[in-house]
């Protein structure tokens, strides 16, 4: 498969290119040159498959033509060691939790899968031994924890995570900045966009880019975020079936909580394939740049603003470069008619902290089922917006535990901590302290 850019003006690039770089020289995003189309009888068979199985299907038509097949159904073996189960939380809607990875993070399939897949090309190039792939990435909380896990221990392969101080929570930090080894944690003082910024201007960096080899590990990478779409094959086959056994015909509504759209991405890459789902919901918390866009046709990036959501809180989404390429690219659209195709099939929410804190309450006092602050805004998105004939599937994108101090104080509960999780906070924090200023983070990166 050829990569082109997004920005239309960097060469085209193969797959192993657009996976070591991350991001193209003209600072545009990657994407493939065609969606292949999967066909009508795996869409018949998916509700009786496995995960595995599935994800190895959806895999092959992304990556097929430039992995071997043996190898790919390897990685995306290892890669898919636990489930993604839908888990019903009132009438017609259903949670897809997809919290059930090493780090509890959906993160965690995209994290391992371009581990592997990066360590396969390395293994196939010609580079000298010893080499180190320096992997950055800029996290609010997430990202790093599950980019870490992901590529922990892997040869040829260090990763550099930056974090915004005191803005994620302390079981996030310990599950990044605890472990040692090839992963080098880096607390910046600032917030995330200053965190993203410090990675973007490395990789232009030309100086830097001679001295080590430089990758990314954020949602811009297409090893990253393509392989989330495995989630909502999956999750689609569950609901399939669910509508097999009860006979019923209702319509799938994906809604997906949104930061840097990466995850929401992947879903509407599944849809170009054919997944049948009838139409999306992007949920915003405060940072509310797509509802915006949605409103208006006008996207307008602003500084970020911190929320109990913090992993969405994202002032100018990587992957918005991508959703409008999807929709105009191949159609040649204007920007009016790219605007009018992606709100027939995506609509937005937005919810304050107060909000989220209601939502949280009521779901709670109303159904039993725990929500993060993150799947607040998808289930109360799906609530607002689900109509008749429509089933709805909120992506639950936290293990509650993750943000377990607000949960307790908002839901008045102990929280237990999944031992999992609980192993990470014996560890001991070993951060590297950085400013927000280029010059240290690129002299900081020189001397290693
Ligand atoms: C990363 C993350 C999100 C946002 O996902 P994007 O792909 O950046 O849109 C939402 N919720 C949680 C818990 C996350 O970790």
């Amino acid at each position: 498969m050829r990569y082109y850019s997004t920005q239309g003006r960097a060469p085209i690039a193969t797959l192993e290119k657009a996976v070591v770089k991350g991001l193209a020289e003209d600072r545009g995003l990657y994407m493939p040159e065609s969606i292949t189309p999967l066909p009508k009888e795996f869409f018949e068979q998916m509700p009786e498959m496995s995960f595995q199985q599935i994800a190895c299907q959806v895999a092959q038509a992304f990556f097929g033509e430039d992995v071997e097949a043996e190898a790919l159904k390897q990685i995306v073996c290892d890669t898919l060691s636990f489930e993604s189960p839908i888990v019903k939380v009132k009438d017609n809607i259903y949670s897809l939790e997809l919290f059930h990875g090493p780090t509890l993070a959906f993160k965690d399939v995209g994290a391992r899968f371009m581990a592997r897949l990066l360590q396969y090309f390395i293994k196939a190039s010609d580079k000298p031994k010893g080499a180190t792939v320096n992997v950055l990435v800029a996290t609010s909380g997430d990202t790093g924890s599950a980019v870490a896990n992901g590529f922990l221990g892997v040869e040829g392969i260090h990763v550099y995570v930056l974090y915004p101080k005191g803005k994620v929570s302390k079981i996030q930090e310990s599950q990044f900045a605890t472990l040692g080894q090839n992963i080098t944690a880096i607390e910046v003082d600032g917030v995330f966009d200053d965190c993203q910024a410090l990675v973007k201007n490395a990789f232009m960096d030309e100086e830097l880019c001679r001295h080590m080899q430089l990758t990314s590990a954020n949602s811009i990478n297409v090893a990253r975020f393509l392989p989330q779409a495995f989630y909502y094959f999956n999750a689609i086959a569950q609901a399939m079936k669910l509508q097999k056994e009860s006979g019923e015909q209702r319509e799938f509504v994906v809604c997906v909580p949104s930061g840097n759209f990466g995850n929401i991405c992947a879903a509407l890459f599944g849809h170009q394939m054919g997944l049948p789902v009838k139409r999306f919901i992007a949920a915003n918390n405060a940072n509310d740049i797509f509802y915006q866009y949605l409103l208006t046709g006008q996207y307008s990036p602003r500084a970020s603003q911190q929320t109990l959501a913090n992993a969405m809180d994202v002032g100018d989404p990587s992957n918005f470069a991508r959703i409008i390429d999807l929709y105009s690219k191949h159609q040649q659209l204007s920007p009016v008619e790219t605007h009018q195709r992606i709100t027939s099939l995506i609509s937005g929410a937005t919810y304050s902290d107060d909000e989220i804190r209601d939502i949280m309450r009521r779901c709670y006092a109303e159904t039993g089922y725990v929500l993060d602050p993150h799947g607040a805004c998808g289930y109360q998105a799906i609530e607002d917006q689900l109509k008749p004939g429509e089933i709805g599937i909120f992506c639950e994108t936290a293990h509650p535990a993750k943000f377990k101090e607000t949960v307790d104080s908002v839901l008045g509960i102990d929280l237990p901590i999944p031992e999992r999780l609980a192993n990470f906070m014996k560890g001991t924090k070993q951060s590297i302290p950085m400013s927000k200023d280029f010059a240290d983070f690129k002299q900081f990166l020189l001397n290693q």
